[in-house]
């Protein structure tokens, strides 16, 4: 019999009840490390006093409104978001993938206003992934989730990960944008180099193309800078935000140049949710604590701390965990035996991570995680492998 809940996700048997910072609290009473921010989301950790105190404050003012008005946080997020990206304009949704559809939608739109309605197809890469809608799986690719759902929407051509060559290679006369993540998470943390960045960028515009960064993970101080192409010294004309923006409540928001931004005028597009006033208190308030000085720089600075450490605690068992990439607190353990055994072995451990393609665990903990849970994180790692190698 099917269940209530659609069995969409293979679950792990495991609840919580609460969080607090960088832990969780089980439904069976264990606390547990938790180093996956629910995939990257609630990047300030559980229950951040901060961000509990807007979204009361709003709770008891105004929930929703409707975008047939002005909503003044979203002006004050949009701000603020333009005033530290590349970006002149920002649009709001609920999740990664609306965020990435708006981004799809508007580089089409680009064309169309500027002469060219024949510019609609887009050059993404191998492992990609963009969201679960129509548009985005066949933007992702993966023929594990467009299987079944075809036809797939027309208008992506993909080229292998991280080959300048075969990107521009990928480029035709009907092509419209390039659209990249600087760091593929579900592929399993993968960054594209900085010269690659840049090689995209030179192509994008030699051929007159948008150059769209999918940013919805690698986003938000996950890499110790706001964003992550800030990195490559790049910019995109369009950028999709998700996870953690809300720290934990939903909402996207696709940030774009005035440029690229040009077809999108009043009915162009919409949402009824999107950027609803508890969404952007909420935001705001996530906003306000990434940008206080000094903190995208301990996230710098731990993720080191944290890189190192679990290369240290790896490196006894290369035939378990062949190594760590990634950079900030967006690292990847590249496991020699399958992901999901060592997995679960850190999971009995009390430690959560997420699993990613490429045979890799994802090591996303909070950007607040501390000097102390990172040691704590790194030994759980080392006695999950030795328990594993001993069995
Ligand atoms: C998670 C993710 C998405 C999709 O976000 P949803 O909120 O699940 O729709 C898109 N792009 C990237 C890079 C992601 O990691």
């Amino acid at each position: 019999m099917i269940p209530a809940v659609m069995p969409t996700y293979a679950r792990a048997d495991l609840a919580f009840e609460r969080g607090e910072g960088c832990w969780l609290v089980g439904t069976d009473g264990k606390r547990y490390l938790d180093f996956g921010s629910g995939v990257a989301v609630t990047a300030l950790g559980h229950a951040h006093p901060h961000l509990v105190a807007a979204l009361k404050s709003q709770a008891e003012k105004l929930w929703h409104c409707s975008n047939l008005y002005r909503i003044p946080g979203q002006e004050k997020l949009a701000e603020r978001l333009v005033a530290h990206s590349f970006a002149d304009t920002a649009f709001f949704c609920n999740s990664g993938a609306e965020a990435m559809e708006a981004a799809i939608k508007m580089a089409r739109k680009y064309h169309d206003e500027t002469g060219n309605p024949g510019r609609y197809r887009i050059v993404t890469t191998e492992g990609a992934f963009h969201g679960r809608t129509l548009a985005t799986i066949a933007a992702g690719g993966q023929e594990k989730h467009l299987k079944g759902f075809e036809p797939a929407v027309d208008g992506f051509d993909q080229v292998p990960f991280g080959n300048l060559n075969a990107l521009r290679a990928g480029i035709g006369a009907q092509t419209a944008a390039i659209l990249l993540e600087p760091i593929q998470g579900e592929g399993g943390i993968r960054p594209l180099d900085i010269d690659y960045l840049k090689g995209a960028r030179a192509a994008a515009d030699e051929f007159g193309l948008l150059l769209i960064f999918d940013e919805v993970q690698c986003g938000m101080g996950r890499t110790g800078k706001l964003f992550a192409h800030e990195w490559a010294g790049v910019t995109p004309d369009i950028m999709g935000l998700a996870k953690g923006l809300g720290g934990g409540f939903p909402v996207g928001a696709c940030l774009a140049s005035e440029k690229a931004a040009i077809g999108m005028t009043a009915g162009s597009h919409g949402s009824t949710f999107g950027g609803n006033p508890l969404a952007m208190a909420v935001a705001n308030a996530v906003l306000d604590v990434m940008l206080e000085p000094g903190f995208l720089a301990g996230v710098e600075m731990r993720g080191r701390l944290l890189k190192r450490r679990l290369e240290e605690a790896v490196a006894p068992h290369p035939n378990l965990v062949r190594g760590v990439r990634g950079n900030g607190m967006m690292l990847g353990l590249v496991c020699q035996a399958p992901n999901g055994e060592i997995q679960m072995a850190l999971l009995d451990q009390g430690l959560i991570t997420i699993l990613a393609g490429d045979n890799v665990v994802r090591i996303l903990p909070p950007l607040i995680v501390g000097e102390r849970e990172i040691e704590d994180g790194a030994d759980r790692v080392g006695r999950a492998l030795k328990t594993l190698a001993a069995s």
